[in-house]
């Protein structure tokens, strides 16, 4: 899908061509950044017994998906292909888990010659648990390829990542992500970047989500911009991490989208392709209208302090709060 993206791609399909891959992979990037998609591709295309398709962007990597080991990775019951991952979401990777997948791995493969574990994501796991997996690493069956999936990587221990080939992916940009949401969904470019900007320019939420849902999802979120009951839109979003995500996310893009519009002259307005809410360019073009270009970047600096803020325990509802009185005080007082 991108440079880094092809980059990656192209060290996978040669492990493929030259049918050296691996015992140990580690996928690292950013998340949003594809490399659990290119996992599951890479596994679905070592599993595959069909042709490679040609026709694809991803070129060798894409499977036939026709043939019986993609259809039971499709429906998730292919014999020799395994997921380990946290037990309760957020929660760590235990070791009795390793234990169960290691006694499981030393068994020959059902269906072909290889065997595949993911590890996702692989810093979930906890000492005891990495330091059983590093046994496995150190000496896996010829038929085992382990792809550990990380977007911390620096928090795994060195003994693990010494004995795994690193692919790196770089987080995509959100035209990157459009693109490829056009190219499965065979919809408008609004649309796609609809879903892209609502899924915050992560491939596989992008992917996921559909165009119903991203419209309910962005009229939900666009309250913390036009509503007057901002309190109301405060305790909502701080419910959890990943609604003050959204929130943050939403009213970054929103600043920055002021930002582009005071950049041209109030008669042309703004070209839609430059606006990530392109389908809302006359609501910006109102609001931006309405402060001058240092009060938005100031926004944008108060919004910068509550997203590092947040790594601590501050208080999330308080913040959001904070954050937007600033923003509904921030018209510009014409009255001199
Ligand atoms: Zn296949």
């Amino acid at each position: 899908v991108s440079q880094s993206a092809s980059r990656s791609s192209v060290i996978l399909q040669a492990f493929l061509s030259k049918k050296a891959v691996p015992q140990a992979l580690l996928f690292q990037g950013a998340e949003g950044s594809g490399k659990r998609a290119a996992a599951r591709l890479f596994a679905k295309r070592i599993l595959c017994s069909g042709p490679a398709s040609s026709d694809s962007t991803e070129g060798a990597l894409q499977a036939c998906g026709a043939c019986l080991s993609c259809r039971k990775i499709k429906n998730r019951n292919h014999p020799d292909f395994s997921m380990l991952a946290p037990l309760e979401a957020g929660k760590a990777i235990k070791i009795d888990q390793v234990r169960q997948i290691q006694q499981q791995i030393f068994f020959k493969p059902i269906d072909g010659p290889k065997k595949i574990l993911l590890i996702d994501p692989a810093d979930k796991m906890n000492v005891a648990a990495a330091n059983s997996l590093l046994k496995l690493l150190e000496e896996p069956p010829a038929h085992a390829i382990l792809i550990l999936i990380s977007a911390q990587a620096d928090s795994l221990l060195p003994t693990l990542l010494s004995r795994c080939q690193k692919i790196v992916f770089q987080a995509l940009s959100l035209v990157q992500v459009t693109s490829a949401v056009m190219a499965q969904n065979h919809c408008q470019k609004a649309e796609a970047r609809l879903i892209a900007a609502t899924a915050q320019g992560q491939l596989e939420a992008a992917l996921a989500l559909k165009l119903e849902d991203a419209k309910t999802m962005d009229q939900d979120r666009h309250r913390l911009i036009s509503s007057g009951e901002l309190f109301q839109a405060a305790l909502e979003f701080s419910r959890d991490s990943d609604l003050f995500q959204q929130a943050l996310f939403y009213l970054r893009a929103w600043l920055r989208d002021a930002l582009v519009c005071k950049a041209f002259p109030l008669s042309e307005g703004p070209d839609p392709e430059h606006l990530i809410f392109s389908w809302r360019r006359t609501a910006l073009q109102a609001w931006a209208d309405k402060r001058d270009f240092e009060d938005i970047q100031t926004l944008l600096t108060a919004l910068q302090a509550v997203h590092f803020a947040q790594s601590r325990n501050i208080n999330r509802q308080l913040s959001l709060e904070v954050l937007l009185l600033k923003i509904h005080q921030s018209r510009r007082c014409t009255m001199t």
